[in-house]
C-alpha cells in the first residue's frame, strides 16, 4: 500500500478528510488536479454562512496553511484522478499529470515522480470531487441559444455588468453570491429559471436589481444592435413575453463529475455515501444535489475519512442496539 487514505479532490471536503485522518494516526495522500487547494473557494468573495470565515480566498489560504502544518498528509497538487478501481482488499486510484497546471509536491519527504497512468494504492480512498458547472444542454427548459457560447456567471467580470442588463439563464446560487459580495453593481438581472427551481430564488428576490421571471420554455435567439440579446419566454402562466439584454449569462446549477470506475451514481448523476463500495467514502457537493455547502463539505469529509478509520480497525460506525428512551442513561458505546 502507498498509504493509508487515499483523498481525491482539494476543496474543503478533501481537506476536512485529510486533517481528520491525521488526527486519528491515519496517513493520506490528497490528489487535486488543480494548481492549488481549495480553487472553488478562492472565487467566493463574501461567505455568511461558515462559522469564523467571511470570505472564501481567506478560507482557502487557512485551510492550505492548516495542510501545510498535516505532517501525515501528502498533498499532490496537478494530479487528476482518471480511475478509482475497489477490490475486497484495497482501491486503487489511476492518476494523470494535469497538463495545464505544473505538478506540485506539498510534503516533508517527496514522493517518487508519477509516470502518467502511474497507480496509487490504499486500504481506502475518500473521493470529494465536487460538482461542475452545467451547460445549456442539460436544462430541458433552455431552447435553442443559438450557437452561442455563453459564459457562467459566477466567472464574470463585475465591471463588465455593471450599468449592463444581463439576462441570467438559471437561478443557481451564485447570483446570490454576485448580488452580496457587489452591492454597488448597477446592473439588472432578469433572471430566468424553471418553476422547480422557485426555492432557489428566495436569497435574490428581495435585491430590487432582480427581476425574476419562472418559464416553461425560453429561446435565445440572434440579437439586434439595441438589445444584443432577445429571448422568447413561454412564463409558467403562459404567457409569451420577448426579454431582451445587453449580455446572456448561464446560472444552471452544476452536477458532479467523478472519475470513473468504482464511485456509485444514483439516477440524477450524484454519488451518495450509503450506496457505495464499503472502501469507497464520497464527502462534499458529489453527494448530493441538496447539501452544497462548505460547511457540510467540511463535515462530510471529516465523517469519511472516520469511517475510513473506523473501517480499518473492524468497528462498526453505527453502534447498533435498541434507542435509548428520551433522557434516558447513555448507551454501554463511548465517543472516540
Ligand atoms: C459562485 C459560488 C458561490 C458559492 N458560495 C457559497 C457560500 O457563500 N457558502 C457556502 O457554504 N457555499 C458556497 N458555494 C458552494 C461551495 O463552494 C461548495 O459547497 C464547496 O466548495 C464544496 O466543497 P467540495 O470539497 O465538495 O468541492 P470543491 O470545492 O468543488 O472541491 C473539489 C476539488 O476536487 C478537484 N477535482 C475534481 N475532479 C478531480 C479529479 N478527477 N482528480 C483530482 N481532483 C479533482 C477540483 O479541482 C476541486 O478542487 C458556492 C459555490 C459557488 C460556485
Amino acid at each position: 500500500m502507498d498509504t493509508d487514505l487515499l483523498i481525491v479532490g482539494g476543496g474543503p471536503a478533501g481537506c476536512a478528510a485529510a486533517v481528520m485522518a491525521a488526527s486519528v494516526g491515519l496517513r493520506s495522500v490528497l490528489i487535486e488536479s488543480g494548481g492549488a487547494l481549495c480553487g472553488a473557494l478562492r472565487r467566493i468573495p463574501v461567505v455568511r454562512n461558515v462559522l469564523t470565515a467571511t470570505n472564501g480566498p481567506d478560507l482557502a489560504a487557512a485551510i492550505e496553511a492548516d495542510l501545510a502544518q498535516c505532517d501525515l498528509c501528502r498533498v499532490e497538487l496537478g494530479r487528476r484522478a482518471t480511475l478509482i478501481d475497489a477490490f475486497d482488499d484495497r482501491v486503487e486510484v489511476t492518476i494523470e499529470p494535469v497538463e495545464s497546471v505544473e505538478p506540485v509536491e506539498t510534503v516533508e519527504a517527496a514522493g517518487p515522480d508519477r509516470a502518467p497512468g502511474s497507480r496509487l494504492t490504499a486500504p481506502y480512498v475518500v473521493v470529494a470531487t465536487g460538482v461542475g458547472p452545467l451547460g445549456p444542454e442539460g436544462a430541458g427548459w433552455l431552447g435553442r441559444v443559438d450557437g452561442r457560447a455563453l459564459p457562467q456567471l459566477w466567472e464574470a467580470d463585475p465591471a463588465a455588468i455593471d450599468d449592463r442588463t444581463v439576462l441570467v439563464l438559471g437561478a443557481d446560487r451564485p447570483l446570490g453570491t454576485v448580488a452580496r459580495a457587489h452591492p454597488e453593481l448597477k446592473a439588472r438581472f432578469v433572471v430566468v429559471y424553471p418553476p422547480e427551481d422557485t426555492y432557489k430564488t428566495e436569497e435574490i428576490r428581495r435585491d430590487p436589481r432582480v427581476e425574476l421571471v419562472a418559464v416553461r420554455r425560453l429561446e435565445l435567439g440572434p440579437g439586434s444592435a439595441s438589445a444584443p440579446v432577445i429571448a422568447e419566454a413561454e412564463t409558467v402562466g403562459g404567457e409569451r413575453r420577448t426579454l431582451t439584454a445587453d449580455l446572456a449569462v448561464l446560472n444552471l446549477g452544476s452536477a458532479p463529475a467523478p472519475p470513473a470506475g468504482a464511485v456509485a451514481t444514483d439516477r440524477s448523476g450524484y454519488c451518495p455515501p450509503g450506496s457505495q463500495h464499503p472502501r469507497v467514502f464520497t464527502a462534499g457537493d458529489l453527494r448530493s444535489a441538496r447539501f452544497q455547502r462548505i460547511a457540510t463539505a467540511m463535515g462530510s469529509g471529516g465523517e469519511a475519512a472516520l469511517g475510513a478509520y473506523y473501517a480499518s480497525r473492524g468497528l462498526p460506525t453505527e453502534t447498533g442496539g435498541p434507542p435509548t428512551e428520551v433522557g434516558g442513561p447513555p448507551g454501554p458505546t463511548g465517543g472516540g
